[in-house]
């Protein structure tokens, strides 16, 4: 009987000792801001304040100023972040005429963290995230919406409802996407004048492609685009206070990205995926949390393929061998070459950035660009052809795709169904 009662006992010391040293392990959030250029954000130096709880957050963090999507547009934008790959490694990308899914057997931070023991939650804006591609595989929690536009309240309060009423086990995984900022630009009241521009009331939408290059229209679309902005910015506000009364702010490692920048016929077209200038592939990336020191801010080249092994190491979890991208709050090596592919409106083409260099390689007919963003962040003006650079872009787009990405019937499907909505043009 006494032999009993010590070994109940035990058991229930080791259940407390396991369930406290669950409690302190670091919970993570992974926020995603759809179709945000990092040059549109206050803590980026923009003009407008357009993102104050942002700013907040870099703030009391690290601010990685130069962060390059791996492709201009959301599916693999959003594979490259989840798996820590390339474009040209993932494939869960466009090509062969449909959308591939992401290789059922690939890991993402999310499967990792969950066999890791953590509880893990989704809740996002677009077909992209939804089953048919894979990209959000092994939650415990999924909140699907296949078209958010104007969702961010909506996302928010769920995901605070989430937090409130579900005895949510320590430590958690959430994913929260907010798809706001993308067409069409109609941000509700009293966010929609904000900074609105006169003589074209009205006007969420870009018209037929030869009008869009009138100046009043592209200044009016801009500042309806940055009202979107400041209208998710207050919707995180929301997020940070709730998640801050709840007790879960403290414990709990933030990072906040986007899948791909946005045009204004700085190159001849407006929205993304059409070519691999900056407007499409200049992010913001803040990660703030226990242990980073307020107020960094990094300079080097990071990319979306570095938030998976960023957070592993951060968390003290093994990397796994495929992974392409490294842990950025290490040492990032100033000669490393940050790739870009994955257009799906125009010609193929792929990009590399190494330092303040950038060649953007034409695949068919083939033809370069070379820029210098450090003198040209508009990558308006034509230098020579760097030719070691373009030999690194030409490798990248010859690199093996390690996975087998999915050609099922539903992602099929989905697609067609995206691009009547008009996500794909
Ligand atoms: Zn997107």
């Amino acid at each position: 009987m006494k032999s009993f009662v010590l070994c109940y006992l035990l058991v229930l010391i080791l259940l407390t000792l396991s369930s406290c040293a669950n409690d302190q392990k670091v919970n993570v959030v992974l926020i995603i801001i759809d179709t945000l250029n990092a040059d549109h954000l206050g803590c980026y130096d923009y003009c407008r304040d357009t993102s104050p709880a942002i700013d907040s957050l870099a703030a009391s963090g690290i601010l990685f100023r130069n962060c390059q999507a791996q492709a201009p547009w959301t599916l693999p934008g959003m594979a490259s972040i989840f798996t820590g790959l390339t474009e040209r490694s993932h494939r869960c990308s466009h090509y062969d005429g449909f959308s591939h899914g992401l290789d059922p057997e690939m890991p993402t931070l999310t499967t990792i963290l969950k066999e890791q023991g953590y509880s893990t939650a989704a809740l996002v804006n677009v077909g992209y995230l939804g089953e048919p591609f894979g990209i959000t595989k092994g939650n415990d929690y999924f909140w699907y919406n296949d078209d958010g536009s104007d969702n961010a309240d909506i996302t928010v309060n769920a995901l605070l409802e989430y937090f409130s009423s579900n005895e949510v086990p320590k430590p958690f995984f959430t994913v929260i996407h907010l798809f706001d900022p993308h067409l069409p630009y109609d941000p509700p009241s009293p966010f929609n004048t904000l900074f609105k521009h006169s003589g074209t009331n009205g006007i969420t939408e870009w018209p037929e492609i030869e009008l869009c290059f009138d100046p009043v229209l592209i200044e009016h679309m801009t500042a309806m685009y940055d009202s979107e902005i400041r209208w998710t910015d207050s919707q995180l506000s929301k997020l940070f206070s709730g998640m801050r009364e709840m007790g879960l702010a403290d414990n709990t490692l933030f990072i906040l990205i986007a899948d791909h920048g946005e045009e204004f016929m700085q190159h001849g077209d407006w929205g993304h995926a059409h070519n691999l200038y900056q407007q499409a592939l200049h992010i913001p990336l803040i990660l703030t949390g226990p242990g980073i020191e307020p107020g960094t801010v990094v300079s080097e080249n990071v990319g979306q393929y570095d938030v998976l092994p960023t957070v592993l190491k951060y968390l003290e979890m093994a990397v796994p061998d495929h992974v392409e991208g490294i842990n950025i709050l290490g040492e990032i090596p100033e000669t490393r070459v940050i790739p870009s592919s994955g257009v799906i409106a125009d010609t193929a083409s792929a990009a590399c950035l190494q330092g303040s260099k950038k060649v953007l390689w034409f695949v068919e007919p083939d033809s370069s660009e070379t820029f210098n963003l450090e003198d040209d962040p508009g990558e308006m003006n034509l230098l020579p052809v760097d030719s070691l650079l373009l030999e690194e872009v030409m490798n990248y787009w010859a690199w093996p795709c390690i996975c087998t990405p999915t050609e099922n019937e539903e992602a099929i499907i989905e697609m067609r169904r995206l691009e009547g909505l008009g996500y794909i043009r």
